[in-house]
């Protein structure tokens, strides 16, 4: 069985003095058996890889930019990421799509500069409670998934790693149910199947509202490999306890 993958997206918060707080708790009993990865602000990426240097957690970012280099004020590019030590990144948020209109194909081309760069990218996709309650799910995870395999070849597309968020669930406290989270799952996984030649080994996070009471659960699923959590990932104990769930 493949390892999972807990990945804390910190959002736009900490400061200093919470970060360097927040990590000490968390380094002092970090489980073993779990790959982890925390993905601070870019304003801390430097403290917080200093911070992580010589541990098992690994730094990531919350965003990058499609292109190389050029007058692209407020963007970052996957070579300054990688030049403070990032070995992640999560492309297409629906934060970021929402609320930085970035499109499927914006997205796409973010997760083809990750990987040219050296760096994986997480790759959201996830429907709104619209269009769940529209009976549009799997169309807008088809839509969102194919802009992938348009853009990415099947050698790249082997590479990345997948987060599942449906937008309803997330920092609303109403994760979704462990029936509705591996159906996704699996349509997601049997969509791989078409586009790949190994796609078991592709990891499918989860995310949206998870706590260490649901992580169990959610993590147990045949097609969980993970997950992203946002909210519980700024507490210590809380973030303890949801990596320990995917041990
Ligand atoms: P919450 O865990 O706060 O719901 O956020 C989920 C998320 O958006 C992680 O990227």
């Amino acid at each position: 069985m493949k390892r999972k993958l807990v990945v804390g997206n910190w959002k736009m918060n900490g400061d200093r003095a919470r970060n360097s707080a927040l990590l000490d708790q968390f380094l002092g009993a970090m489980p073993a058996g779990v790959d982890v990865a925390v993905c601070p602000p870019f304003a801390y990426l430097s403290q917080v890889g200093e911070i992580l240097s010589g541990s098992a957690v690994v730094l990531g970012a919350q965003d990058v930019s499609e292109f190389h280099d050029g007058a692209y004020t407020g963007d970052v590019s996957v070579t300054m990421l990688a030049d403070w030590g990032v070995r992640l990144v999560i492309v297409g948020h629906s934060e970021r799509r929402a609320l930085h209109g970035e499109s499927d194909t914006v997205v796409a081309r973010k997760a083809a500069a990750a990987l040219d760069g050296g760096i994986v990218p997480i790759v959201c996709i996830g429907e709104t409670l619209a269009e769940r309650e529209s009976g549009v799910t799997e169309q807008v995870l088809l839509r969102q998934l194919d802009a992938l395999a348009a853009n990415l070849s099947p050698e790249l597309l082997q590479r990345i790693v997948l987060a599942y968020e449906p937008v309803w669930a997330i920092g609303t406290g109403r994760a979704a149910t462990v029936e509705q989270v591996q159906a996704v799952l699996g349509f997601v996984r049997r969509w791989l199947a078409r586009h790949l030649s190994a796609p078991e080994r592709i990891r499918i996070l989860y995310g949206g509202s998870v706590k260490p009471e649901t992580a169990n659960g959610l993590f147990g699923l045949p097609d969980a490999d993970g997950g992203l959590i946002g909210g519980a990932s700024l507490d210590a104990q809380s973030f303890l306890e949801i990596c320990r769930a995917a041990t």
